[in-house]
């Protein structure tokens, strides 16, 4: 079997890992001349939106799938005319637009915030009337990372924010007083079979992943059960198969869902060593049709993200049940370059991973 990834990023890395004890091997199309998957597996240098490089991953490949969601719709079309490319386009459509995103959510009957799209003056300042303070404007398309969006409190934020984002589409949501921030990671066959994980608590910093636990502390039977009704909803209307995160606010023990990502995701990546069967696995299983495995969580898990940079790698490793992930990419600033799971048998030990590594680590 072999599977075509758009994108060569870490997340088309461990996708191809995972693919490789399954007798599955991959190529991966990427602009740049030496992504960081191409470590691993086969490389197409070119764009996404050029229609030779795109011919030549559909040669090689028998299945398409992606690792980031920005990839053009109308590629993803092209090739569905060709091979079987999972998720749908559809999938893609929905999760680039936030506005198309929060829609489809409130039209499946997922709760989500208060939400107005524009992109004039006249029509924001009448949104604004309507919502009111404290908001959030994002633009509606390539926003990630809590990039392309600022926070609303003032009446003097109003007018800065329009200074700053106006004249795009864009989206101003409500402010959503959330408790805390949860994912859900659920995966789809080609068959119709769904499997879902446990929630995972996940802390942002600067608007990326700091960190995630899994399953979710105080993790209530009802709320994973309405995670998993969510999660079920969204992957049969889009007929998906693979990876679906839907990430969420806990508002009081009810999700309001914030946005989703068509592919494997970070808040996930605990799964390589906290699960039956790690999210990458499952979605190269379900891409090649293979049935999918357990999603059931092995003990408890912590994850943290290198941004930047990293700890020695030979002191992290001192601490109990540490596996290490490395991406291979040069370190830049805000730049994912690797993470860390801890996985142990209860959750007052991955409390105690926790603080032992925030004290030595983070500071
Ligand atoms: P996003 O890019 O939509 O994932 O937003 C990045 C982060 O900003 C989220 O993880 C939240 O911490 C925060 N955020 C985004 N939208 C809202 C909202 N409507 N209300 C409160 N916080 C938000």
């Amino acid at each position: 079997m072999r599977v075509g990834i758009l994108g060569g990023g870490q997340l088309g890395r461990m996708l191809a890992m995972a693919g490789q004890p399954l007798g599955i091997s991959s190529t991966v199309l990427d602009p740049s001349a030496d992504p960081c998957a191409a470590q691993v597996c086969s490389h197409i240098r070119g764009e996404f939106d050029d229609f030779q490089s795109l011919y030549k991953l559909a040669q090689v490949s028998d299945v398409i799938t992606y690792e980031f969601e920005n990839v053009p719709v109308e590629s993803a079309r092209w090739l569905a005319e060709r091979l079987p490319v999972y998720p749908p386009p559809e999938a893609l459509e929905v999760s680039q637009d936030r506005l198309t995103e929060k829609a489809f959510f409130q039209r499946l009957g997922i709760p989500t915030c208060e939400f107005a799209g524009m992109e004039t003056k006249p029509v924001f300042d009448l949104a604004m009337k309507r919502i009111g303070l404290p908001a959030v404007l994002k633009t509606r398309r390539f926003g990630y990372d809590g990039k392309g969006q600022l926070v609303l409190r003032t009446v003097h934020d109003i007018e800065t924010a329009w200074e700053t984002l106006g004249g795009r589409p864009l989206i101003l949501e409500g402010f959503v007083p959330f408790g805390r921030e949860l994912s859900v990671i659920a995966v789809r066959g080609r068959d119709g079979e769904v499997e879902v994980y446990p929630l995972t608590e996940n802390e942002h910093r600067e608007g990326m992943l700091h960190k995630s636990l899994a399953p979710a502390p105080n993790l209530s039977p009802a709320l994973q059960k309405q995670a998993e009704e969510y999660a079920r909803r969204v992957l049969d209307e889009l007929n998906y198969v693979g990876v679906l995160a839907i990430e969420w606010f806990d508002v009081n023990g009810q999700l309001v869902a914030n946005e989703m990502a068509p592919r494997v995701h970070n808040s996930g990546h605990w799964t390589m060593n906290g699960a039956v069967t790690s999210q990458f696995e499952n979605h190269m299983r379900a891409v090649a049709g293979y049935g999918l495995g357990s999603p059931a969580a092995v003990g408890h898990s912590v994850m943290f993200n290198w941004i930047s940079t990293h700890p020695p790698f030979a002191d992290v490793l001192k601490l109990p049940h540490a596996k290490l992930h490395w991406y291979g990419k040069e370190p830049r600033p805000r730049r994912k370059i690797g993470h860390l799971n801890v996985n142990v048998p209860t959750a007052a030990d991955r409390d105690a991973a926790v603080r032992e590594y925030e004290s030595r680590f983070i500071g």
